[in-house]
């Protein structure tokens, strides 16, 4: 890809939901500051469940069509971020829905969890020698929470990433290509505190129940935060990105329930812990920039500094 923007920011998720979730304020501001934003979604996220009782009928063991459907809440939720690249790793449906851990979901053919992690790499590999991302957000191990597809995409971003680097693979898929700086997802356990007491103290009734701080994906204690981007202009692009994957998310304000019901927060600064590269800014402050430091995307055209 030739002519891209001096910027650019590559993500990997397992389902589409996500991204929104989880970074969807950070896609929105890259968007709109001008950088080039890859959203890479390992699976359809066939096996979700289904939320709106009209919709019941699209799930995996009825239907199964939710895959489908689940593109289209995808294209939406992009559309609303401004994101207007993003894939499916090796095309949609390459990749099934692993399900939750323990089911017999996780070992049949096509689902990601049973997919090896090098042959899904490579897919991988050609989006980042084609777009040549400075910045590359992914989970941690652990998937954020233990879900098979996620641990799997933490895995294939990884590993991804340093064959992308390495000169010897892959001959004839593009340029050997190393990304600047590699971010997992995280959330400060402070701040999700503050936001759980907030939500019952302004919108006790607002779900059926409440979720647990533990049922947040990426929660780690504060000093591990090395960067903070502050979303709080995007907040509306993000919760209407949430919106749209209506079979999957319920939104009422400022706050979210999953299938379960259990109410949640919409975090609109978003979090992330540095694993790879070198930060930019003050020694030992949070970058504010997950761009900070990176030569050529510095002083890029419309880019707040
Ligand atoms: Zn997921």
């Amino acid at each position: 890809m030739k002519d891209l923007p001096a910027r650019r920011l590559l993500l990997v998720h397992a389902h589409p939901d996500d991204e929104s979730i989880n970074n969807g304020a950070t896609m929105a501001r890259y968007a709109a500051e001008g950088a080039h934003v890859t959203l890479v979604t390992c699976t359809l996220g066939e096996e979700g469940e289904v939320i709106p009782p009209g919709l019941a009928h699209l799930a995996a063991d009825r239907d199964d069509t939710l895959g489908a459907h689940r593109v289209g809440e995808l294209a939406a939720a992009m559309r609303e971020l401004g994101v207007t690249d993003h894939r499916f790793l090796g095309g949609p449906g390459r990749y099934r829905d692993s399900g939750m851990t323990g089911t017999e979901q996780n070992h049949r053919p096509g689902a990601f969890w049973a997919a090896d992690p090098d042959e899904a790499a490579g897919h991988l590999v050609q989006v980042i020698r084609s777009v040549r991302p400075q910045v590359l957000i992914t989970y941690d191990p652990d998937g954020g929470y233990g879900h098979p597809d996620h641990i799997q995409a933490h895995r294939v971003a990884m590993r991804a990433a340093s064959l992308a680097a390495d000169p010897a693979y892959g001959e004839g898929s593009g340029d050997p290509y190393a990304i600047a700086k590699i971010y997992w997802n995280r959330v400060p356990r402070s701040v999700v505190e503050q936001a759980f007491a907030h939500l019952r103290d302004t919108a006790p009734d607002a779900f059926p129940g409440i979720a647990a701080i533990d049922d947040v994906p990426g929660v780690v204690d504060d000093a591990r935060i090395t960067a903070e981007i502050d979303g709080a202009a995007y907040a509306a692009a993000k919760t209407a990105a949430m919106r749209a994957h209506a079979t999957q998310i319920a939104v009422d304000g400022p706050f979210f329930a999953l299938s379960n019901d259990l109410g949640q927060p919409v975090l609109t600064t978003e979090y992330y812990e540095l694993v790879r590269g070198s930060a930019g800014g003050d020694d030992g402050a949070r970058e504010h920039d997950l761009f900070a430091g990176v030569p050529d995307a510095a002083g890029a055209p419309g880019v707040r500094t």
